[in-house]
């Protein structure tokens, strides 16, 4: 069966020819999308688990889209993959996702906000000289940013990953490996990323109240990450049970519905606020 990918009523699936009509309109609606300002960048709050500080957050992108509301990033990032067009939606995700963190800067704020990438994104060139442009441009320096790449991503193309990820390193920019423990990254890889955070997959994380092989593969991904000098986060943290051991098992950080949903901007520096006093 074909893989197909459902955009509101269209289903796109990539077998389709690229000048198919129906991918010629989705193309040119996500096209609109950006020109017209339809995207909207939310923020999920990061908590460091010890000091229960929110220490930034996590960019997640939106569609407001004038016919079919909020569609959900799953729903058209798979399909910009595909034609390339994650491109463009990545450079606006780093332009925005800078905007909010020179706003933190001068509230006096000075938390880090992730940014998804995609393999496409990490095969790109001239990534590093865009990014570093649209951090300079609004005066953020780049350890204020973290890129967050799957591990399937980064296992597409190790020795690529390796060297883009060096070079961003290099840079200042604080690394992230997304979906940790489902994409088969081997210890002998692992070693060699230059990365300085592991994100537990959300599947263990939200499944380890009920079963202790979760348990215990969380616990195990704490120990390794901090073996290797990493600071280990966990995310889909719905209760607080859950938040509860993973104190106990020492997880740096966490993210979760429990902590605060993505929100736009805005209401997350208003959330802040009410959560000092
Ligand atoms: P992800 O990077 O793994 O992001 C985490 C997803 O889990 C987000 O879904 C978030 O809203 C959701 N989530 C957070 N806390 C909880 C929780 O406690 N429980 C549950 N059940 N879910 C929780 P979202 O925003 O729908 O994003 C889905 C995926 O879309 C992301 O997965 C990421 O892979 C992709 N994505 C989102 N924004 C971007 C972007 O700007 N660029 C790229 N390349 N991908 C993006
Ligand atoms: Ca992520
Ligand atoms: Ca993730
Ligand atoms: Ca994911």
């Amino acid at each position: 069966a074909a893989k197909q990918r459902k955009l509101g009523s269209l289903v796109y699936s990539p077998e389709l020819n690229a000048s198919s009509a129906q991918t010629l309109s989705l193309l040119g609606e996500l096209r609109r999308a950006v020109r017209e300002g339809e995207l909207r960048l939310f923020v999920q709050p990061k908590l460091a688990v010890g000091s229960g500080r929110i220490v930034g957050g996590e960019a997640l992108v939106r569609w407001q889209h004038p016919q079919r509301g909020m569609v959900p990033p799953m729903q058209f990032i798979p399909f910009a993959e595909d034609t390339g067009f994650i491109h463009t939606l990545t450079l606006w995700v780093v332009e925005e996702a800078a905007r909010i963190v020179a706003a933190w800067r001068t509230q006096g704020f000075e938390g880090r906000l992730s940014i998804n990438l995609s393999t496409h994104d990490i095969a790109k060139p001239d990534l590093l000289d865009q990014l570093d442009a649209r951090s300079a441009a609004a005066g953020v320096p780049p350890s204020a940013l973290c890129l967050e790449i799957t591990e399937s991503a980064i296992m597409s193309d190790p020795q690529r990953a390796v060297q883009t990820l060096q070079a961003l390193q290099a840079r200042g920019y604080k690394l992230s490996i997304d979906d940790f423990g489902t994409g088969y990254s081997s210890y002998a890889t692992l070693k060699t990323l230059p990365v300085h955070e592991l994100k537990i997959d959300m599947s263990f994380v939200r499944a380890m109240e009920r079963e202790p092989k979760d348990a215990m593969i969380v616990r195990s991904i704490v120990e390794l990450g901090h073996n290797l000098g990493l600071s280990v986060v966990a995310e889909g943290v719905e209760n607080a049970t859950v938040l509860e051991r993973l104190h106990a098992m020492g997880c740096d950080e966490a993210q979760g519905w429990h902590i605060g949903k993505p929100m736009p901007a805005a209401e997350l520096d208003a959330w802040l606020q009410q959560r000092q006093t």
